[in-house]
């Protein structure tokens, strides 16, 4: 069954089209990965996915059956999108447990209690490997850009959505975060669950077995095939891709 159907997707940051009509179709449970040059229209792809705002759309996207474009941003994360960002923002003073029990109430429309919550948060923690002193923490606080990112995995453990859209979870982290935060999402990945993963390198993607792999430039799918595709891409560059120059 699919979860998310893109039919002809345009993007526009005021006149400027960035994405100009992408198609895509993602079943429940599938990983798809997006690669593609810097500028190509990747993160404003899986924005304009989760409503940013600065972006006005043109085209269908369907979600579960629902209309998706017609939804507000709160709306779609209520539906089980969640869109990880390519560089997490910080939330000075607002502590990371209760972010995210807020977080957690407002996508699932239920209340936990705090003990309650507590309970889950420690579990998920655990699992991930993060330190338990992180829950009291500001969110993204002073985290290096590891622990940032392991709190985009701790976020995904605790609000458990339907389709995650993961923007270059890989950037700024060196091998072993890298590690770290492959293992984290190998940890809490749910067979249920979908993905669309943006990212630069195939080396991410061992261990998540990608049912689809698609190749953006200048705002359009150029190319798509199966996880090979993105190792060979990491031998020989986008270059050889036909239409990629
Ligand atoms: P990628 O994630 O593939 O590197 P982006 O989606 O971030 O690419 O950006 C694609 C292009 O769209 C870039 O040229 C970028 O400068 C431009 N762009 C993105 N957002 C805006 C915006 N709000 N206003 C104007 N241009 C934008
Ligand atoms: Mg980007």
């Amino acid at each position: 069954m699919e979860i998310m159907k893109i039919e002809g997707l345009r993007v526009f940051a005021g006149k400027k089209e960035i994405v100009k009509g992408v198609s895509l179709s993602i079943k429940k449970g599938e990983v798809h990965v997006i690669m593609g040059q810097n500028g190509s229209g990747k993160s404003t792809l899986l924005n304009a996915l989760a409503g940013h705002p600065k972006y006005s759309v043109e085209g269908k996207v369907e979600f579960e059956g629902k209309d998706l474009l017609s939804m507000k941003p709160h709306e779609r994360a209520r539906a089980g999108i969640f869109l990880a960002f390519q560089t997490p923002n910080e939330v000075s003073g607002v502590p990371l447990s209760s972010f995210l029990r807020q977080a957690y109430s407002a996508c699932h429309g239920k209340e936990m209690s705090v003990a309650e919550f507590e309970r889950l948060l420690e579990e998920k923690m655990s699992l991930i490997g993060m330190d338990k002193a992180f829950a009291s923490r500001g969110v993204n606080e002073g985290f290096s850009g590891g622990e940032k990112k392991r709190s985009e995995i701790l976020q995904l453990a605790v609000l458990q959505p339907k389709l995650a859209l993961l923007d270059e979870l890989d950037s700024g982290l060196d091998i072993e975060g890298l590690a770290k935060v492959m293992s984290a999402l190998g940890k809490i990945r749910q067979k249920d669950a979908s993905f669309i993963i943006v990212t630069h390198y195939a080396r991410m993607l061992r261990g998540l077995q990608p049912d689809a792999v698609h190749v953006m430039k200048n705002g359009k799918i150029v190319a798509s095939g199966k996880a090979e595709l993105a190792y060979k891409l990491e031998e020989r560059g986008y270059a050889w891709i036909g239409d990629y120059s």
